[in-house]
């Protein structure tokens, strides 16, 4: 049952089943000062009346307690036979429950019932942990309280010898922490709360740290054992694409993240590289300036983006700086034709090919390279793990890989999450861009959102208007766009207004076609669902509009709002929404009309959501801290890295007498995996 209830398989697990509160067992309540909100209360009276109500189907015991200052009802749906044999009229108990309303009189349901013997102090004197517990144990008599005692009795059988000490003594002294054995007996059975809050900073640091600290060793044997391709020049196309064709001066971020690329791909161990970059910070530039030195040292490169559309504005864009060098470049998508395919394919793999830009078509196995040198994944959070991992495979020695991110990932979340990859921050936008002015408005607005976007095209700027996707009802959302797309068209009537429209029923030569027509200006408004969110880099699109904007995370909506603001034009965001949002949909869109720096943005969203909810981080188990939350926690993840960090430096084999503890209880906790570890 416990087992298969609470996932309880031994006496360690039951250790590390804690109590959700404790209730305070040194007071009794009086009756009459019972409040008037549900809680947890115990009193002590005596049983006056038990009896079974209501008709077979709906039966209940209920009985009558009663102390000096007045009278409660106690009633029981379940064990109505076993609980008359065993309560007795008359006798004096010690009640503990949660109180509930019925027609504005307090009541208890499913009380624990206590005979109170005169040997029996009427308090308890100390915190009774509570546990979470499921309907079905409980209709067994596996009470929270029943978890209790069990965990109790293991305590008695326990010494301190057997809940071994997993953390150097020094580390215990120095963070003023309490011995591993004393924290699980005080977070459950405390005498004040100081003890508890005592076990819990030392469970919740353990937890982080040693989760920290795996991360770290891995990193660590990456960057000594592992064998990399070795890039060790920048060569002539590197140089002469830089000095003759960049378009712009790089930024310093951008020029600080391309030296630590080469710095890992020349060090002879394989890079594995995130790159966080806010929207717009150029991170495609740094991409392709990385697969010139791949180029140079005579390795292919991929770079791999989510969607079809992306993948072909990179393969644009690409090729246009590179036509006039010595670079052969290549696309390969879902739908590439099989003519296509036949020129492609042995290109990839004789080596000829340069660089191959794609969606996940890349991955396939058809696809070999010659010698694959350099894996870039833009725009990650697409992507899963396993696609990635296949693309790794594509070399006997792994890519370097690099992989970018759409919008910024919270600092504690890349720390626990992708720990154990280097990571590369852009934090610097390219000149002369200036914020995106954001407003939320209610749709009673449209007519004048509309006439702002003919102010902006007649001055010769371009729209997206941008419609939910709620991938649960791709029909509802489909008319929704339609529905979208005939008002738009009423306020912006042809031969005075052209209008593209892109959404995922198009064909992707449908798609390029309206893309291709707004790029040329030949179209000055864009209807869209967010197949455009990702990427897409049209500098003279200034305005925005994002229909029902409170149905978007914020990522998204930062990411869309990217969209526009490229250029050195003023730019607009305008959030519309319905009238009645709810008040995290609102505190959302405040969210985006304050501030335009990702990284804020990232960790109002991480607040706003809780670390249980973060896209890709669910199902991974990274997160599942039994106490520790990275959100409540955040100083807490960092002491914990930064320790790790020192013990890692002075002591990478964890040799060291003081370090054995830990050395032995992390080979005992093998199998705990880490998913980001991409290669
Ligand atoms: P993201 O990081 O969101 O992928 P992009 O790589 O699409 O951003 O770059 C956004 C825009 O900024 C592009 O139009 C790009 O040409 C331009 N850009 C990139 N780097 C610079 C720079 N150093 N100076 C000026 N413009 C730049
Ligand atoms: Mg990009």
């Amino acid at each position: 049952m416990l087992k298969k209830e609470l996932n309880i398989f031994s006496f360690g697990d039951l250790l590390e089943y804690f109590p959700f509160r404790h209730v305070d067992k040194t007071e009794v309540t009086g009756i009459s000062d019972i409040p008037a909100f549900p809680d947890y209360i115990q009193i002590v009276g005596t049983l006056r009346k038990l009896q079974v109500e209501g008709d077979n189907r709906k039966k209940r015991l209920v009985g009558l307690l009663q102390d000096d200052t007045g009278t409660i009802e106690l009633v029981w749906f379940q064990g109505i036979s076993w609980l008359q044999k065993t309560l007795t009229v008359g006798n004096r108990y010690l009640v503990f429950g949660k109180t509930g309303f019925y027609m504005g009189e307090p009541q208890i349901t499913h009380p624990e019932m206590e005979v109170m013997t005169p040997q029996k102090s009427e308090g308890k004197g100390f915190l009774e942990p509570m546990y979470p517990t499921t309907e079905k144990l409980k209709s067994r008599g596996l009470s929270g309280r029943q978890i209790g005692k069990l965990t109790y009795h293991l305590f008695s059988l326990l010494n301190e010898k057997e809940v071994v000490e997993n953390l150097p003594l020094p580390l215990i002294s120095e963070l003023q922490l309490i011995g591993r054995y004393q924290a699980y007996k005080q977070i459950h059975f405390p005498i004040n709360l100081e003890e508890y809050f005592q076990a819990v900073k030392r469970i919740k640091f353990e937890e982080l740290f040693l989760s920290q600290l795996r991360l770290g060793l891995l990193r660590s044997a990456r960057h000594r054992f592992s064998k990399g391709l070795i890039f060790n020049k920048v060569g002539e196309l590197f140089n002469t694409f830089y000095n003759s064709y960049l378009p712009f001066q790089l930024t310093g971020a951008q020029k600080r993240v391309l030296k630590e690329i080469r710095r890992d791909a020349g060090s002879g161990r394989q890079m594995n590289r995130l790159l966080q970059g806010d929207v717009g910070s150029g991170k495609t530039m740094v991409a392709l300036l990385a697969m010139l030195i791949a180029a140079d040292n005579n390795f292919q490169s991929c770079l791999m983006a989510p969607t079809e559309i992306l993948a072909r504005q990179h393969y644009n864009g690409i090729t246009k700086l590179l036509k006039d060098m010595p670079v052969k470049v290549g696309i390969l998508t879902g739908s590439s034709t099989a003519k296509e395919r036949k020129i492609l394919l042995p290109a990839c793999e004789d080596g000829s090919l340069n660089i191959l830009i794609g969606t996940h078509a890349v991955i396939e196995d058809t696809v070999q390279f010659k010698n694959l040198g350099l894996a870039i994944v833009d725009e990650q959070h697409r992507f899963g793990v396993e696609q990635r991992a296949r693309l790794w495979k594509k070399n006997d020695l792994h890519p370097h890989i690099l992989v970018m991110t759409a919008t910024p990932i919270p600092r504690t979340l890349a720390l626990t999450a992708y720990g154990d990859l280097d990571y590369s921050i852009m934090d610097e936008m390219p000149p002369g861009r200036q914020p995106v002015i954001t407003v939320h408005r209610s749709e009673h607005s449209r007519p004048q959102v509309m006439d702002f976007i003919k102010q902006q095209i007649r001055m010769g700027r371009q729209a997206y208007l941008i419609y939910p996707l709620i991938e649960e009802s791709m029909k509802l959302d489909f008319e929704n766009l339609m529905k979208g797309y005939e008002e738009v068209k009423a306020f912006f009537p042809e031969p005075q207004y052209w209008i593209s429209m892109i959404h995922g029923r198009q064909k992707a030569s449908q798609k390029e076609a309206n893309m291709q027509r707004f790029v040329n200006g030949e179209t000055q408004i864009m209807v869209s669902t967010t197949v455009i969110e990702v990427g897409v880099d049209i500098p003279n699109a200034s305005v925005m509009v994002i229909e029902s904007a409170e149905k978007f995370g914020l990522p998204q909506l930062h990411q869309l709002r990217g969209r526009v603001g490229r250029g050195s034009a003023k730019s607009y965001c305008v959030l519309l929404s319905g009238t009645k949002i709810s008040s995290e949909a609102k505190q959302r869109l405040k969210i985006m009309c304050e501030t335009n720096d990702g990284f804020i943005i990232a960790e109002k969203d991480l607040e706003l959501r809780g670390p249980g909810d973060i896209e890709g981080t669910k199902q991974s188990g990274i997160l599942n801290f039994k106490l520790a939350n990275i959100v409540e926690d955040k100083e807490l993840v960092e002491l914990a890295k930064n320790v790790a960090e020192t013990i890692i430096e002075k002591d990478s084999g964890l040799d060291l007498p003081e370090n054995l503890s830990l050395s032995k209880f992390l080979k005992s906790q093998k199998g705990k995996t880490v998913w980001s570890k991409i290669s």
